[in-house]
C-alpha cells in the first residue's frame, strides 16, 4: 500500500525532498509526518483538500478539530476581510478582543476571566504557570496519553521534552493511581491537568467517577484542576465540562474557537487569573505580540456568534454520534472499535474499547496505517493515527460515502483484521 501511495504522488515526493533541505525531515509540524512522505496540499475548499498530484480528498480529520468550519467558510472569510480592512498590527487594544472574550465566557462560564494566546500549547503553559505561581508549588499531576501541546506530550512512547515543571504521570481513568500520586505530593501539588476526553491519545472518554474523583482530589490537596478543552470544547455548547457537570478551576481552549486562525485561550477563577492584572504592582506579565491579533479575534467572533451557535453545537455532535454508530455497525464482528464522543472519534483495532493510552497502544498500529492509506485511495483523509474530527462542511452525502468506503475496507481487509 505504501508503494502504490508513493508511486501515485511524484509531485508531493519532489516537494518533500526539497523541503527536507531546509527543514528537519522536511517538516515543521511533526504530527503531519508519515512514511514514506506526507502528501502536500495545494488547496482546500469546503470539506475538500486537493494535493499537488491532483487527488481530491474529503477531509475527515478537519485539522484535528480546528477545521470545524472547513477550508473556505464564507462567514469566516468575511470576518477576516473585515479585520484586514481595519488595518493590522495596531500595537493597541482593539474593539474585537473584549467582545470575543465576552462571547467565550458566555459559552464557557467557568472562565470568569480569560486571556488569549496564539496556540493551545501556550495556553497550557500559561495555565500551569498560573497554578504554580498562585499555589507556590511546583509539581503537576498529568496523565499518560495526554497531549497538551508540542512541549507537553505525555506519551506513551513520546519523549516528554522540555516540560518546565516537575511532572508526575498517572494512567488515564486510573483514579487510584492519581490519588496515590496526589497524596504523595500533596504539599507540592500545584495542578492536576487533563483532557476530559483524551483526544490525540485515541478519543478515550473519561469515566464520570474519574473526573469526579479528580475534582475532589484537587479540593483536598489545594491543587488547581485544569481541563485542557482545546479539542473537547466543541463537543457541547459549554464544552465537555458542561456535559460532565464537573467544573474545573481553569480551562484551556484552542483550535476552532478562533475560527480556524491561530488561537489559544486560558482562563478560569477570577481570583487565580488576577495575577495577570497589569494594574497590580506584583502583576505577572503575559505579553505576546499576536495575542489580540485582529484576524483571530474577528474570525473567532464569527465562529461563536454566527456559525457554531449552541444549537449547531448540539446538532453537529449528534451527527457525529450517528456517524460513529454507523462506522461501528459497518465493522460488524471484526475486532475494531470506534471510540469518542460527538464529532470526535478514533479507530482502534481491538475487540473492546481502550480505557487508557496504554491499552490503545496495544491495538494493531500497522492496520491503522493500512486504513489511512486505503481511505486515501478512496478519497477520504483521516489522521494517520486513526483519528477523525467531523467538520461542519462534511455533509450527509460525504458521511454516507465515508461509511461505505470504510465498510469496503472492512470487507477487503477482513482477513487481516481478524
Ligand atoms: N491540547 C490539546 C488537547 C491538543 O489537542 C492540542 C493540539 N493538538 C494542544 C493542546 C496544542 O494546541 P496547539 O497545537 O494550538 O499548540
Amino acid at each position: 500500500a505504501r508503494e502504490s501511495y508513493a508511486a501515485r504522488r511524484p509531485a508531493s515526493a519532489a516537494r518533500h525532498a526539497e523541503a527536507a533541505q531546509v527543514m528537519p525531515g522536511g517538516n515543521t509540524r511533526s504530527v503531519l509526518f508519515h512514511g514514506p512522505f506526507p502528501f502536500t496540499a495545494e488547496s482546500g475548499e469546503g470539506c475538500r483538500v486537493r494535493d499537488l498530484d491532483g487527488h481530491s480528498y474529503v477531509s475527515m480529520i478537519g485539522e484535528f478539530t480546528a477545521g470545524l468550519f472547513g477550508h473556505s467558510h464564507p462567514a469566516i472569510r468575511a470576518a477576516v476581510l473585515r479585520a484586514l480592512d481595519t488595518g493590522v498590527n495596531l500595537t493597541a487594544h482593539n474593539p474585537f478582543e473584549a467582545r470575543f472574550a465576552r462571547l467565550v465566557r458566555d459559552r464557557f462560564p467557568s472562565l470568569e476571566t480569560l486571556r488569549f494566546t496564539n496556540s493551545g500549547t501556550e495556553a497550557n503553559l500559561l495555565a500551569l504557570a498560573c497554578a504554580t505561581i498562585t499555589t507556590g508549588r511546583k509539581t503537576i499531576l498529568g496523565f499518560r496519553g495526554g497531549y497538551h501541546g508540542g512541549l507537553m506530550t505525555f506519551g506513551p512512547g513520546a519523549n516528554p521534552i522540555n516540560v518546565p515543571h516537575r511532572v508526575v504521570l498517572a494512567g488515564y481513568n486510573d483514579l487510584a493511581e492519581a490519588t496515590a500520586l496526589a497524596r504523595d505530593n500533596a504539599g507540592d501539588l500545584a495542578a492536576i491537568i487533563l483532557e476530559p476526553m483524551l483526544g490525540g491519545g485515541g478519543c478515550i472518554a473519561a469515566e464520570d467517577a474519574f473526573l469526579r474523583g479528580l475534582r475532589a482530589l484537587a479540593d483536598e490537596t489545594g491543587a488547581v484542576l485544569i481541563f485542557d478543552e482545546v479539542m473537547t470544547s466543541r463537543l457541547a455548547p459549554g464544552g465537555l465540562q458542561e456535559l460532565t457537570g464537573i467544573t474545573p478551576d481553569m480551562t484551556t481552549l484552542g483550535k476552532y474557537v478562533g475560527g480556524g486562525m491561530s488561537f489559544g485561550a486560558f482562563g478560569g477563577r477570577a481570583d487565580l487569573m488576577a495575577i495577570f492584572d497589569p494594574r497590580r504592582p506584583d502583576a505577572v506579565p503575559h505579553a505576546g505580540t499576536f495575542n489580540n491579533n485582529t484576524l483571530t479575534m474577528s474570525a473567532g467572533i464569527a465562529a461563536l456568534s454566527e456559525i457554531y451557535t449552541p444549537e449547531v453545537a448540539v446538532s453537529h455532535n449528534a451527527r457525529g454520534d450517528a456517524l460513529r454508530e454507523a462506522l461501528q455497525a459497518a465493522a460488524g464482528d471484526l475486532p475494531l472499535c470506534v471510540t469518542g464522543r460527538g464529532s470526535m472519534m478514533a479507530f482502534h483495532f481491538m475487540a473492546t474499547p481502550p480505557r487508557d493510552a496504554e491499552e490503545a497502544a496495544r491495538g494493531n498500529q500497522a492496520l491503522k496505517e493500512l486504513l489511512f492509506l486505503d481511505l486515501l485511495d478512496r478519497g477520504y483523509y483521516i489522521a494517520r493515527r486513526g483519528m477523525l474530527a467531523l467538520s461542519l462542511m462534511v455533509g450527509p452525502e460525504e458521511c454516507a460515502g465515508f461509511v461505505e468506503a470504510f465498510a469496503d475496507f472492512c470487507q477487503i481487509r477482513g482477513a487481516l483484521i481478524r
